[in-house]
């Protein structure tokens, strides 16, 4: 139980990475709070019908009242927060000379703001606590490297670093550490819906997208598991000092190497 009585809101955790990341914080002894768009309650109650020890909670990440309202809920109702995962995300692919403003706003708003909202809320009562605390962005391969197509989704990624490096200097003194995860291509919904997307604007088959775009430069051809993910994700919520801070881990199968 290596975060047993341990509180973690996590962004995005009614799908995907998130909701791998709940249930192993929860196996772990954590108390959850899932926090979505949708979905937030009923992914809640499947992981504890009783909700002891999870919460759901609706919120849009670039929405500063319902930010704030949530965290504030969760601490109404868990007395702390000890662990933040900011993890909600979309993707859209377009070109960049045909890229829509609005969706290059609606990318980075979700990303960034969402990431800098729920940090400061967050920071707000781990420093009124005083007991320290854990943030994680769940960046990406695409916050150390660049793919065509994606503009605002690598802008973004490589904006997270920066950010973690900032929480992490100031959140020294408070004992609040930042890290950054960087997975390679992990099957949820987001890259679903990219296989199509990316074969139509590339002109190739789904197969060649997955094969020779997704998994080419990995060192096996394998796609990343949301269990792996997570299993970093418990690793940095685990590791209980500033010596692992501001630091970014990539899991990826060897498809980028620092
Ligand atoms: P997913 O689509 O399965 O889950 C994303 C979740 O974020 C959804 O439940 C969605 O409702 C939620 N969300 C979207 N906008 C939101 C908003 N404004 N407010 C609150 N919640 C919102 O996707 P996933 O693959 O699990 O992605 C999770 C994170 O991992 C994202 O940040 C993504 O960029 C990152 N990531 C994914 C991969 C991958 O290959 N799947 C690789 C690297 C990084």
């Amino acid at each position: 139980m290596r975060l047993q009585d341990k509180v973690a809101i996590v962004t995005g955790a009614a799908s995907g990475i998130g909701n791998e990341i709940v249930k192993t914080y929860y196996n772990e002894g954590a108390k959850i709070v899932i926090a979505d768009l949708k979905g937030a309650e009923d992914a809640a109650k499947a992981i504890d019908s009783t909700g002891r020890r999870a919460l759901g909670v609706t919120m849009d990440v670039t929405n500063e009242g319902q930010v704030d309202a949530g965290i504030a809920q969760a601490v109404k109702t868990f007395g702390q927060v000890d662990i933040l995962v900011s993890n909600a995300g979309i993707q859209t692919v377009a070109p960049l000379d045909q890229f829509e403003f609005a969706k290059w706003k609606q990318l980075l708003a979700i990303h960034l703001d969402g990431a800098f909202l729920t940090t400061r809320a967050c920071l707000r009562q781990m420093y009124k606590q005083g007991t320290g605390g854990c943030i994680i962005y769940m960046g990406s391969v695409h916050s150390k490297e660049a793919s065509p197509l994606k503009a605002p989704y690598v802008t973004a990624k490589h904006g997270l670093i920066g950010l973690a490096k900032v929480v992490a200097k100031e959140g020294a003194k408070h004992g609040v550490r930042a890290n950054v995860i960087c997975p390679g291509f992990v099957r949820t919904p987001l890259v679903e819906k990219q296989i199509p997307e990316q074969a139509k604007e590339l002109g190739i088959s789904e197969n060649d997208v997955i094969k020779n775009v997704m998994l080419k430069e990995t060192v096996d051809g394998e796609f990343t598991t949301v269990e792996d993910v997570a299993a970093a994700a418990l690793f940095f919520a685990s590791f209980d000092s500033n010596a692992l801070t501001g630091q970014s881990l990539v899991v990826s199968h060897g498809w980028f190497m620092q």
